[in-house]
């Protein structure tokens, strides 16, 4: 069987890339969900292992020192980092195995592992971002700020990533990432065995 392909999506916080990740897992089947680890506290309703690994800043750093983690990096005063085991094993099956990670981790990601697809969630515009932000009235006006701020960052490495992804309608939104998806799986270069196959079979009618 082919290897899955290992796929990073980013986004803006407030972009919806998380609600675009849990439609593409209910609505199609050759996806493998990450779960990272991570040091900062669960939010009210997150369950260790559902979301993430909630764990110690020790544990973390033992993890870093076994060579546990594919990547990892800081984000507003915590670590988050991919555990490596699950995302072998998946990859191996054949699964396409989904990274929803920032942009620090998205490069060291790519660095590593050269043939990661790597897509990048946006909003239609910034005002529309702040809107949803804002309207989601969870958060004070200091961490809304903040998280404007993290965009600003985040909309300089943007042009680093392969595809962008219009989350405007949410259905069409998870479509267009799984088309990109199959799309990349059928590159020639992702093929190698194939395209030797026929071109001995080929070469079989001289
Ligand atoms: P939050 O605390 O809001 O759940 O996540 C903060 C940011 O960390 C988000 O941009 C999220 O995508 C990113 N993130 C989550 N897990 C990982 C990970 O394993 N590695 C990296 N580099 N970033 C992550």
């Amino acid at each position: 069987m082919s290897k899955g392909i290992l796929v990073v999506v980013s986004g803006f916080s407030g972009s919806g890339k998380g609600t675009v990740m849990k439609r593409l897992m209910e609505k199609y089947d050759n996806y493998a969900l990450s779960v990272s680890v991570t040091t900062r506290n669960p939010r009210p309703g997150e369950k260790d292992g559902e979301a993430y690994f909630f764990r110690t800043k020790e544990e973390f750093e033992q993890l870093i020192r076994e060579d546990g983690l594919i990547e990892y990096a800081q984000y507003v005063e915590n670590y988050y980092g991919t555990p490596r085991k699950y995302v072998e094993e998946q990859l191996s099956a054949g699964k396409d195995v989904l990274l929803e990670i920032e942009i620090q981790g998205a490069m060291k990601i790519r660095e590593k592992f050269p043939d990661t697809l790597l897509v990048f969630v946006c909003p239609p515009s910034m005002e529309e971002l702040k809107n949803r932000l804002v309207g989601r009235g969870t958060e004070t006006l200091d961490v809304i700020n903040g998280r404007l701020r993290r965009a600003v960052e985040e909309s300089r490495g943007m042009d680093k990533y392969d595809y962008l992804l219009i989350n405007d309608d949410l259905e069409e939104c998870v479509d267009t990432l799984h088309e990109t998806i199959r799309c990349e799986r059928m590159r020639t270069s992702r093929n190698h065995d194939f395209v030797s196959r026929i071109q001995k079979e080929a070469e079989a009618f001289l």
